[in-house]
């Protein structure tokens, strides 16, 4: 019999799965696998001391697999260890002829691949790779001269202009199907050593799954609950206290949704003149268009500017910086819609896309923080947290990503939060003490008169911080120290 493993990684699903569909297409026994990466893993200990709503995300997906697998006489092998020894290991145990997996265009991830490729092929297995998580990759969607897009409006044409149905097709799984000759096999008892528990690995439960169920059946949940308002999306996606959003990036992030049932579901609405559909349906192209960013563009992974001239801005530095910057993670900055922002990202790990552009301005525009620290915290903290896309909007945010904000467009922290958050529902869902105020008075509490902040019960500096910056002020040094790049931008 002739067998193979599959490699899960951040396609956590059975189905319309690339790697698994070629697999048993090709394959007459598969077996799935997933490891937990120490590489991976290891830094995450030590920042959250053992709390990670990732991990624990992702621990709890795989042992919901395993349950579908085992129901199938098979189930999922997960190791905790080093996958370019453990990945060969495992192929050498079963005896596999080929390890598949989909690709991944995070430059350290490609360079594991191409070392665990090498290894495999020494020991004469195949190491097969697709696409999967985009819908066109690297540098299949390409200007009329033949280069890489840096500008989204045009990308998305050309992205549009190019989607065929063949390219939304799912790759069917599901064993009754004719054309697959595989079946999940059973795994050998020496091998099938159960999941590391999370505490085993250092981490424990974070309670995730009380609000973003780590499941086959959370994903389809929420994509369901989500496609009865999608219609609405384009009206109601900028408005953090309402359910304009999808909320489906965390399943998007790990692959229990498949990219190309999403996009089949928004294109086909968006042909019906859905505008929220066709509205969403650009959000999942920047997605796209991010992943080929950093394909041709692996030095943004070193914390390079994507426009050079950026890296010679001076941010603030030393202890004053670092207060600053403390205030901001942990939403002390006196502007409620920033501090309310932080504190939905720190007690959820999630963060609404708008207020995501107004702490990110924030931080490298009114506090002149380098937006790196800010890109770190986001990686550190976000849920959905994905290099691409986080580098993406955080070099648009301080103007030097590749079709980002001018550098002169500083968002002014209080319209925006009377703009979208008039009536100040967000920011009174995440900072209670500001609760009593009016709806005029929440977005700049020290603008109110003593007498409201008395009736409110607010004493600033005490209840609530007065603000660290004044924002006219911070503007004018933000333009002065993006003097540097005036030529350029
Ligand atoms: P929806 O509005 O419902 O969008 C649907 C999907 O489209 C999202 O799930 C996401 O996959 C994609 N998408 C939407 N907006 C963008 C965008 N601007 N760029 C790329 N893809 C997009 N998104 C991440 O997935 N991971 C990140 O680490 C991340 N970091 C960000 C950092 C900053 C500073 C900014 C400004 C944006 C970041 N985004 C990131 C993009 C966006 O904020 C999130 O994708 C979105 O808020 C997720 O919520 P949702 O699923 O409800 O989004």
């Amino acid at each position: 019999m002739t067998s193979a493993l599959v490699w899960l990684r951040r396609d956590l699903r059975l189905y319309d799965q690339a790697a698994l569909h070629h697999a048993l297409k090709q394959y007459q026994q598969v077996w799935v696998c997933f490891i937990f990466d120490t590489s991976i893993l290891t830094p995450l200990l030590s920042i959250g001391q053992g709390f990670d709503r990732r991990v624990d995300f992702i621990w709890q997906t795989i042992e919901d697999l395993d349950k579908t697998l085992r129901a199938r006489g098979s189930g999922i092998i997960a190791r905790h260890g080093d996958p370019t020894e453990l990945i060969p290991a495992l192929a050498r145990q079963l005896d596999a002829q080929a390890v598949f997996t989909n690709h991944d265009y995070e430059p350290t991830a490609i360079s594991r691949d191409e070392a665990i490729a090498q290894t495999l092929a020494k020991n004469g297995v195949a190491f097969q790779h697709f696409k999967d998580q985009v819908i066109f990759e690297k540098t299949e969607v390409l200007t009329n001269s033949e280069t890489v897009f840096s500008v989204f409006t045009p990308y998305k044409n050309a992205w549009l202009k190019k989607l065929n149905p063949s390219d939304l097709e799912p790759f069917v799984c599901d064993l009754p199907n004719a054309g697959l000759q595989g079946r999940y096999a059973p795994i050998p008892k020496s091998i099938d050593t159960g999941i590391p528990s999370l505490e085993s690995m250092g981490f424990r439960p974070t309670g995730i799954e009380k609000y973003l169920p780590p499941s086959q059946r959370g994903a389809e949940l929420f994509l369901g609950d989500f496609l009865k308002r999608i219609d609405q999306y384009n009206i109601g996606r900028d408005f953090p206290a309402t359910k304009g959003v999808s909320y489906l990036s965390t399943y998007l992030r790990f692959g229990l949704l498949s990219i190309r049932g999403l996009v089949r579901e928004a294109h086909r609405r968006m042909l019906a003149s859905s505008l929220g559909a066709s509205t969403w349906l650009s959000e999942l192209i920047w997605r796209d268009f991010y992943f080929m960013i950093l394909a041709n563009h692996p030095r943004l992974a070193d914390g390079e500017s994507f426009k050079p001239d950026y890296d010679k801005i001076v941010w603030e530095q030393g202890p004053k910086a670092q207060k600053l910057f403390k205030a901001w993670c942990d939403g002390q900055t006196g502007y409620p819609l920033v501090d309310a922002a932080m504190h939905q990202l720190n007690q959820s790990g999630y963060m609404h896309n708008r207020l995501r552009m107004v702490v990110a301005s924030f931080l490298c525009k009114d506090l002149g923080i380098d937006w790196r620290w800010g890109e770190q915290y986001f990686a550190e903290h976000l849920n959905d947290f994905e290099f691409a896309s986080n580098n993406g909007g955080w070099q648009w945010a301080s103007s030097s990503g590749c079709d980002a904000q001018p550098y002169f467009r500083i968002f002014n922290p209080i319209t925006q939060s009377e703009r979208f958050d008039g009536e100040g529902k967000f920011i009174r869902r995440y900072i209670p003490a500001l609760e009593k105020l009016s709806n005029k008075s929440i977005h700049a509490p020290w603008l109110a008169g003593q007498l409201e902040l008395e009736a409110a019960g607010i004493v600033l500096g005490k209840d609530y911080p007065s603000p660290i910056v004044d924002h006219d002020e911070a503007r004018k040094a933000t333009l002065i120290r993006y003097n540097v790049v005036k030529k350029v931008a």
